[in-house]
C-alpha cells in the first residue's frame, strides 16, 4: 500500500495509465544499479530518484572534474572543486532530491569479481558507461541472471539505446559478437553535446521505468539512433536473437572470467600497465585524435600523450602503460577516456 504522502508525492506519475498506483508500488519496492555516473548515469539516477525507485546503487570509478559540469546532470562547481567521487557526489544530490529512497555509493571499477555484490540484486541495470569492456561484463552477468539492462552511448550529437531483455530480445553480443577494434571516438576526443546525453539517458530510464513497474511487455526491442545536430531520429527493429550467439544463445560468460579482464598490474613504482590482447590501434589516427589535447610524441611503435599529472603510453596492439598514478582502476579509466 502507498502511504498517503507518496499518493501526494507521486501523483501525476499515478495518474499516468502506463503507472497506476499498481505500478507506484511496484516502483518503490524494485532496486535499479547504475553502472557508470557520468553523463548518461548521473541523469538515470536523478529520474530513477525522483520516479521513486526504492532503491539505488551507483557505481562510479572518477573523480567529478569541472570539465565534466556541462553534461553531467547532477553534480555541481563545489563537487569539482573537492573532486568527490563521483558515485559519493551523486548519491549526496539523490539524498536531498528524495530522502526517503535507499542510495547505495560504489566508489569501485566493475569487475567479474565485485559483479555479484554490485549486481546481482538489480531488478534492472542501466548502462552509463563509456567503454565497451564493462558492457560486455554487464551483458554476460545480466543475461546469466536474467536481469533486463538498458544499453546507451552518446558522443558528439549522436547517440544510441536498445534495451536488452534476456531470453526476450537480442543481447549486446547478438548485435555486436566483438568488441569495437582500434581506438573508438570518445566525448574527451571527439567531445558531447550535453542535450544527446538527456535524450538517450530519457529513452534508456522510459524502458526501465516499465520493466520496474511491471510493464515488461511495453519494451519493444528496437534500437534507437539520433542525431540531435542533423535533426535525426531513426528506429529500427532490433536484429533477431542469434541462435548461436556464445552469451544468450550457447549460454557462455567469459566476461565473468577474471582473466577476461584486460590485466592492469603496477608497474613500477607509479605506474599502472594495460593490456588489451585483441585491440590494435592506429597510432597515426589516434595521434590525430589527441593532439589538440596535448602534447603527443609517436614513432612506429608507441605514442605519448601528456595529460598532467598523467602521462598515457600507447603500443600499437593496444597495450598502454599510465603514469602518474599506482591505481589500477584510475588508469583504466584513463584508459577509457581517451581510447573508448
Ligand atoms: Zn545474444
Amino acid at each position: 500500500m502507498i502511504s498517503p504522502p507518496d499518493r501526494d508525492r507521486y501523483s501525476r506519475q499515478i495518474l499516468f495509465p502506463g503507472i497506476g498506483e499498481k505500478g507506484q508500488e511496484s516502483l518503490l519496492r524494485s532496486h535499479a544499479v547504475v553502472v557508470g555516473c557520468g553523463a548518461l548515469g548521473s541523469f538515470h539516477a536523478a529520474a530513477l530518484a525522483r520516479a521513486g525507485v526504492g532503491r539505488l546503487t551507483l557505481i562510479d570509478r572518477d573523480y567529478v572534474e569541472p570539465s565534466n559540469l556541462h553534461r553531467q546532470w547532477l553534480y555541481e562547481e563545489c563537487d569539482a572543486a573537492e573532486s568527490l567521487p563521483k558515485a559519493a557526489a551523486a548519491a549526496r544530490r539523490l539524498s536531498r532530491i528524495n530522502s526517503a529512497i535507499s542510495l547505495r555509493a560504489a566508489v569501485a571499477d566493475l569487475t567479474p569479481a565485485n559483479a555479484e555484490d554490485l549486481l546481482g540484486a538489480a531488478d534492472a541495470i542501466l548502462d552509463g558507461t563509456d567503454n565497451f569492456d564493462t558492457r560486455y561484463l554487464v551483458n554476460d552477468f545480466a543475461v546469466s541472471r536474467g536481469i533486463p539492462w538498458f544499453y546507451g552511448g552518446a558522443v558528439g550529437a549522436y547517440g544510441l539505446a536498445m534495451p536488452v531483455i534476456p531470453g526476450r530480445t537480442p543481447c549486446l553480443r547478438c548485435v555486436y559478437p566483438q568488441p569495437p577494434s582500434g581506438a573508438q571516438p570518445t566525448c574527451e576526443t571527439a567531445g558531447v553535446l550535453n542535450v544527446i546525453v538527456s535524450a538517450v539517458a530519457s529513452l534508456q530510464v522510459a524502458d526501465a521505468l516499465k520493466i520496474l513497474s511491471g510493464h515488461p511487455e511495453s519494451v519493444a526491442a528496437r534500437i534507437t539512433t539520433l542525431d540531435l545536430w542533423e535533426g535525426n531520429i531513426r528506429q529500427i527493429a532490433a536484429p533477431a536473437r542469434d541462435p548461436d550467439c556464445p552469451c544468450c544463445g550457447r549460454r557462455e560468460f567469459p566476461y565473468l572470467e577474471e582473466s577476461a579482464r584486460p590485466a592492469a598490474t603496477l608497474c613500477g613504482r607509479n605506474a599502472v600497465q594495460i593490456h588489451e590482447r585483441v585491440r590494435p590501434i592506429d597510432l597515426a589516427a589516434l595521434r590525430a585524435q589527441l593532439e589538440p589535447l596535448g602534447e603527443v610524441r609517436a614513432n612506429d611503435f608507441a605514442l605519448r600523450f601528456l595529460s598532467p599529472p598523467y602521462e598515457l603510453t600507447i603500443f600499437a596492439d593496444g597495450r598502454a602503460i599510465v603514469k602518474g598514478t599506482s591505481d589500477p582502476a584510475i588508469a583504466r579509466s584513463i584508459y577509457a577516456k581517451y581510447l573508448g
